[in-house]
C-alpha cells in the first residue's frame, strides 16, 4: 500500500500553504506564531523550494540557490525566524568579475564601488554620487516608465563598461534586462550596496532543518510528498471565497490559502479561470515568466584545495560587450561561480564550484531525451574547459560533476517553465490582486524583482501572512488560541506580531502603491477590505523605514 502522507491530518486548518518556498515557510511560520492553524503542503520531498540542496556519493552537498543576498536577510531572519539562523549570515568578503573590458575584486558596497568607478573606470564622483543617490531615494511611487537603460545613460552616457559592472550581477541575480524598469534595479541594486552580499553559514540544508524546527515548535502541520490538485471555491465565480484543498486525492477544509505555487499555476491550474472576472484574467495572461537557469556542480576531492584568490563568487564572460541576449544564449559566454570553501561547512574539508547561467526554457523543452542529455554533456564540458582558467586541471581535482537545466527546475519546483524568479515585475499587481478576485486566496512567492530571491520571497510571506491574519480576525473576531503551555506567552507573540505587522507596513504599502489590477468590485470587498494605509506615501518616502521595505 502505498504510504499516506497526510495521515492524522486534521479536517480542518485556518490557513493551507501550499509551497515550502521562503515565502510559504515564512508565511506559515508567522501564521501559526499568531495562534492560527496552519497546515504546509510541499509536492516535493523536501522543504525549501528553489532555496535546496542536494547530497552526492563522497559525502558531497550541492547548494542550488545560495550564492548571495542581502544583508537584509538578518533583520528578516531575526524577526521572523530564530536568532540562531540570523547569526549564521556572513559577509562574501570577495566578489569578483572577470570580462574583456575589466577584471577586478570587490566587497560590492557603495564605498568600494564608488572608489572603483572614480579610480578604476575615470568617473567623475559627482556622477557617481548622484547615481547612488538616485538609486537608493527610489520608490514604487516614482516614475515606472523610465528604463534601466535610461537610468544608466543619465548618469554614464557611452559608458558599456561601467553598465556592465552596475548591471551584470543584477541580471544574474533575478534576470532583469536594461528594458526592465529602472525602480526594480534601482531598489535591488541599493540593497546590495548597503553593505555587500551574504550567505549563509552551513548551508541550505542546515537553514531549512532550523526553519522547519521552528515551524514544528510552532506547531505548523508540515507535510511533504503531497501535491494540491486543486483549490475550491466555495459557491463558484459570484459568491467567492476559498474552502478546501484537494490533496493527494483527499479534500482538507480551510478558511484560507496561501499558495506559494507559481502565480500563473495558482490561477490557471489550481483554481480555474472561470472563478476569476475577465479583465483579471487578461491582466494574469500579460504576465511574463521569468527566464530559467543552467547550473554544473563540480565538487572536489576530498582534501583538494581551491585558491581563495578565485574569490566567492566570480562574474566571467567572454562577451566583448554586456547583453542581456548574450546571458541568456544556449551560446554560453557567460558564467557565474560560486566557490564553496570548507567553511562553507565548518567542520567539512569539501570544496565545490557551482556555475550558474540563465537560460531559456524553451531552448531545452522541446529537445528529444538524446538530444538533452548531449546538450547536458555540452554544458559540463564547455564550463570545466571555462573553469580551467580560474582552477588549473580542474578535471584530474573532480570527484563529481553533474548539470541541471530549465528542465530539471520544472520537474523539482513546479514553476512554469521552470522559472528561477517567477514573474517579472507586473506578476506582483496580479499576485496581490488575487485575495479582491476570491476571498480568503492569496499568493506569497517570487513575483518580480523585488518579492524575489531568498529576502525577496521571505520578505512578501511576511506581507502576506499580515493580509491573511487580518482576513480571519475580519472573518472571526474571537480571540486567538493560546498554544498550549505557553499562555502569556501567546499574548507576547501577539504583540509582537501587531509590532511587525506596524514595522511591515511600509513594505505592505510598497504593494498596495501599485496600480491595482481588476477593480475588487465582485469578490471580497465587503468581507475583505484591502489593507490600504491611508498614510502609505508617507511611509514609503521615509527613509528610516524604507530600509525594511526593499528586499533582495
Ligand atoms: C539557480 C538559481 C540560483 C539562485 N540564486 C539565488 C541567490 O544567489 N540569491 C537569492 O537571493 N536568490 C537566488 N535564487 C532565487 C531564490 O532561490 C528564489 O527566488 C526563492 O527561493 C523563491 O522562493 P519562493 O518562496 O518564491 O518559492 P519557490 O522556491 O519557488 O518554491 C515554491 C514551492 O512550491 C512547491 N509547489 C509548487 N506547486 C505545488 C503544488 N501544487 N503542491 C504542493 N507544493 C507545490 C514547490 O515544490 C516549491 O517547493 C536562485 C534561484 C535559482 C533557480
Amino acid at each position: 500500500m502505498p504510504k499516506d502522507f497526510l495521515q492524522n491530518a486534521a479536517e480542518y486548518y485556518d490557513v493551507v500553504v501550499i509551497g515550502s518556498g521562503l515565502s510559504g515557510l515564512t508565511a506559515a511560520n508567522t501564521l501559526a506564531k499568531t495562534g492560527r492553524s496552519v497546515l504546509l503542503l510541499e509536492q516535493h520531498y523536501q522543504l525549501g523550494g528553489m532555496a535546496t540542496w542536494f547530497k552526492r556519493r563522497g559525502g558531497h552537498i550541492f547548494d542550488i540557490s545560495l550564492h548571495g543576498f542581502p544583508v537584509g536577510m538578518v533583520k528578516s531572519c531575526r524577526r521572523y525566524w530564530t536568532t540562531e539562523i540570523a547569526d549564521s549570515i556572513v559577509p562574501l568578503k570577495h566578489i569578483r568579475f572577470d570580462n574583456p573590458m575589466f577584471s577586478l575584486t570587490t566587497t560590492f558596497n557603495r564605498d568600494d564601488f564608488t572608489r572603483l568607478l572614480v579610480e578604476q573606470f575615470r568617473v567623475p564622483t559627482e556622477a557617481v554620487t548622484a547615481f547612488f543617490d538616485a538609486a537608493r531615494g527610489m520608490n514604487f511611487y516614482d516614475d515606472q516608465s523610465t528604463s534601466v537603460r535610461e537610468l544608466f545613460d543619465r548618469f554614464f552616457p557611452g559608458r558599456e563598461d561601467v553598465i556592465r559592472l552596475l548591471m551584470e550581477p543584477i541580471t544574474y541575480a533575478n534576470g532583469s534586462t536594461l528594458e526592465d524598469p529602472a525602480i526594480s534595479y534601482g531598489i535591488v541594486f541599493s540593497n546590495f550596496m548597503s553593505k555587500g552580499v551574504y550567505t549563509f553559514q552551513g548551508g541550505t540544508d542546515r537553514l531549512i532543518g532550523l526553519m522547519k524546527a521552528e515551524l514544528e515548535r510552532n506547531g505548523v502541520d508540515i507535510r511533504i510528498r503531497c501535491d494540491v490538485e486543486r483549490i475550491h471555491v466555495r459557491g463558484g465565480r459570484d459568491v467567492g471565497g476559498v474552502e478546501a484543498v484537494t490533496v493527494n486525492g483527499r479534500t482538507i477544509k480551510t478558511s484560507a490559502v496561501v499558495s506559494n505555487a507559481n502565480l500563473r499555476a495558482t490561477i490557471f491550474r489550481l483554481v480555474g479561470e472561470e472563478q476569476f472576472g475577465a479583465d483579471f484574467i487578461e491582466q494574469a495572461r500579460a504576465v511574463r515568466l521569468n527566464n530559467s537557469s543552467c547550473q554544473v556542480y563540480m565538487a572536489l576531492k576530498p582534501g583538494e584545495a581551491i585558491d581563495e584568490s578565485c574569490g566567492d563568487l566570480l562574474f566571467s564572460s567572454t562577451a566583448p560587450l554586456f547583453r542581456t541576449e548574450a546571458l541568456l544564449s544556449r551560446d554560453v559566454t557567460s558564467r557565474t561561480y560560486s566557490f564553496y570553501y570548507p567553511r562553507t561547512r565548518p567542520g567539512s574539508d569539501r570544496s565545490l564550484i557551482v556555475s550558474s547561467t540563465n537560460a531559456n526554457y524553451r531552448d531545452w523543452a522541446d529537445l528529444s531525451e538524446e538530444d538533452y542529455q548531449a546538450s547536458k554533456q555540452d554544458l559540463i564540458r564547455t564550463t570545466l574547459d571555462a573553469v580551467e582558467k580560474y582552477v588549473p586541471d580542474i578535471r584530474a581535482k573532480l570527484d563529481h560533476v553533474e548539470a541541471s537545466t530549465p528542465r530539471t527546475f520544472e520537474h523539482f519546483t513546479r514553476h512554469v517553465e521552470g522559472a528561477s524568479f517567477g514573474t517579472k515585475f507586473e506578476g506582483l499587481a496580479v499576485s496581490r490582486a488575487i485575495p479582491q478576485q476570491i476571498a480568503g486566496l492569496y499568493h506569497a512567492g517570487s513575483v518580480g524583482i523585488i518579492m524575489s530571491g531568498w529576502l525577496g520571497a521571505m520578505n512578501y510571506g511576511v506581507i502576506v501572512a499580515n493580509d491573511v491574519d487580518g482576513f480571519l480576525m475580519r472573518a472571526n473576531p474571537s480571540p486567538l488560541r493560546e498554544r498550549p503551555g505557553e499562555g502569556a506567552g501567546a499574548q507576547a507573540e501577539t504583540d509582537s506580531c501587531q509590532e511587525q505587522s506596524k514595522a511591515n507596513q511600509s513594505q505592505t504599502a510598497l504593494c498596495d502603491g501599485l496600480p491595482t489590477v481588476a477593480p475588487a468590485a465582485r469578490h471580497g470587498q465587503e468581507t475583505m477590505p484591502q489593507q490600504r494605509a491611508e498614510t502609505a506615501p508617507q511611509l514609503v518616502k521615509d527613509a528610516s523605514t524604507r530600509q525594511g521595505a526593499r528586499s533582495g
